[in-house]
């Protein structure tokens, strides 16, 4: 069950790493991508993986992101994972990229031609998936709060009940907000939960906003469903 402190830290974090997104995008087309003025991407990471990379970076740049956008130096690490995950399930990019004179890791890589990203679409199975991780959810609720009686099939249990399909879309999608932080992603599943909960009729819900509150809320009509 979901830990109120631990969601709101989560969010805020989440909230940062998108407006860090978007500080960054702006700054990059300020200043022309591959200009050399700036000195955001100047250093040379190993080329290892994206993540890795991203927490390179974080960690040298972070004093320079705005305070809406700026972790805690002791909250880098979640921070770069949410950040990572924000991007690679976001977007999709392709093997055109060529850098002749940035930092060659992927991470840099991703920032140094925006043509070579695009924003990705959740397709069926990326839906499929996201039914997974709903009933990975409730399962791992049943488990905690040691319910008397379990729906024996948790997939058909979804179905069944409509009227819940958007708490358990927001729980789930809150569950691995928070896996997220710890871990790589669960890739593009996830980006169909959040059209499950941010999009209306096929765009994005510019009034939405993630909330511990509602997820709480969320959480508890599940519980209550699952225990009559
Ligand atoms: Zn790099």
């Amino acid at each position: 069950m979901f830990d109120p402190n631990e969601l709101k830290k989560v969010i805020e974090l989440h909230q940062k790493s998108y407006n860090l997104f978007l500080w960054l995008n702006k700054k990059l087309k300020d200043f022309g991508r591959r200009s050399k003025e700036h000195t955001l991407f100047d250093e040379v990471h190993e080329k290892v993986s994206f993540y890795k990379g991203c927490f390179a970076w974080i960690s040298r740049h972070f004093g320079e992101f705005p305070h809406d956008a700026r972790p805690a130096e002791s909250e880098i690490e979640p921070f770069a994972y949410l950040f990572t995950s924000f991007l690679t399930t976001s977007f999709i990019v392709t093997d055109k990229v060529r850098v002749s004179d940035g930092c060659p890791c992927p991470f840099c890589t991703f920032f140094y031609d925006i043509t070579a990203f695009q924003v990705r679409n959740p397709d069926k199975k990326a839906r499929l998936r996201a039914e997974k991780l709903k009933a990975r959810y409730i399962e791992k609720l049943d488990r905690e709060a040691e319910l008397p009686s379990v729906p024996s099939n948790i997939e058909e249990w979804i179905p069944e009940n409509p009227e819940l399909s958007r708490d358990i879309s927001l729980a789930t999608y809150a569950q691995e907000l928070i896996r997220r932080s710890k871990f790589t992603s669960q890739g593009e599943a996830i980006l169909a939960l959040w059209r499950e909960i941010a999009w209306k009729d096929n765009h994005l819900d510019k009034k939405f906003k993630l909330s511990a509150k509602a997820i709480i809320h969320a959480e508890s009509r599940i519980l209550e469903k699952l225990t009559d």
